[in-house]
């Protein structure tokens, strides 16, 4: 029998190649070998957003550049997390059974609370909770995580193991598959790519705008002048180039030592590489996008779905802990 996975993305609108890089394409790939359930966590958006209008928009543009990628919903369930009430009756279970303390030291509560002092709110410090019921509610018994995020999935397993101990068994213990998330710097070249670092590029920009975006990316700061010898190796340029480039790397590296090459015709090959790898996504992005009705019909099946499996865990939920 197929593993189950489960993986959660917030909705945050139009992806970036850095999400594709980091994420999507992993998404893919598990497609073939695992029954995936695969959900934008539009409940888990409220805990840091405060002004929620384009949630909706967001989503959609999120699963269309899903779809456009390869996530297949004839294969995949793949839906939005609040469509299935049951997992917010799962949390509130589940937070019966789960310690303060463990919620209070996690510490991206604590980086929470430092970045957002004003809106210090109790779904900040139920998160990993949630987080636990979209695992368990679904049964999944594999998460697709880097290093970085194992301890989050330690908290669902310790959550797991308690309810286990108190109530029996219902839920399997999740397990790490440990995948390797490229972390992708921006065009800033200091920070991971995020839209709201605002160094990103979209995966549905046209080739023009790439173009233009990639042109202002920071290159290796002691490049002042077009004769300077430049460093491939700290620059984010460059760094890009192995994903889209991979043949040419080599001949860029020299050309940049030996200022053979300019920033800006380095940035352009970047650019036509890009565009290049991204133009069969782009254009089933467009097909999808022109089809009436057709990501509405992705939620709503995805939805009903996942719905008949989370309906039987609530109830075995509910016959374990006695609730009459
Ligand atoms: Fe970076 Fe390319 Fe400029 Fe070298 S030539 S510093 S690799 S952008």
């Amino acid at each position: 029998m197929k593993g189950r996975v489960f993986s959660g993305a917030r909705p945050t609108g139009k992806q970036h190649i850095g999400n594709y890089l980091g994420a999507i394409q992993s998404y893919v790939k598990l497609q073939q070998d695992y029954d995936c359930i695969y959900c934008i966590v539009d409940i888990h958006a409220l805990t840091t957003l405060e002004d929620t209008h384009l949630l909706k928009e967001n989503t959609r543009e999120m699963m269309l550049d899903w779809l456009a990628a390869g996530l297949d919903p004839e294969k995949s369930i793949l839906f939005i997390q609040s469509h299935v009430p049951e997992v917010m009756e799962l949390h509130t279970l589940l937070s019966m059974v789960t310690p303060l303390g463990w919620l209070l030291r996690v510490a991206t509560f604590k980086e929470k609370v430092k970045l957002q002092p004003h809106n210090v709110n109790y779904g900040l410090v139920g998160y990993p909770v949630l987080m636990t019921a979209d695992i368990v509610l679904y049964k999944a018994d594999t998460i697709p995580v880097g290093e970085d995020q194992l301890p989050h999935l330690e908290m669902a397993r310790d959550i797991v193991r308690r309810f286990t101990y108190l109530f029996g068994e219902v839920f399997p213990e999740p397990k790490a598959k440990l995948t390797t998330f490229p972390m992708v710097i921006g065009l800033d070249g200091e920070r991971k790519m995020s839209k709201s670092c605002d160094n990103d590029v979209e995966l549905a920009a046209s080739p023009e705008e790439t173009t233009q975006r990639i042109r202002t990316a920071f290159t290796d700061p002691a490049r002042q002048y077009r004769n300077d010898p430049g460093h491939p190796e700290v620059c984010n340029i460059y760094s890009l180039h192995h994903f889209y480039n991979p043949d040419r790397l080599d001949e860029i590296a020299t050309q940049c030592r030996g200022a053979a090459i300019g920033c800006v015709d380095c940035k352009n090959i970047l650019a036509e590489g890009v565009n290049r790898d991204l133009a069969p996504f782009r254009e089933r992005r467009a097909e999808i996008a022109q089809r009436p009705g057709y990501v509405d019909e992705v939620f709503a099946d995805g939805a009903r779905r996942a719905h008949v499996i989370a309906k039987e865990t609530i109830k075995e939920v509910k016959e374990k802990m006695g609730l009459p």
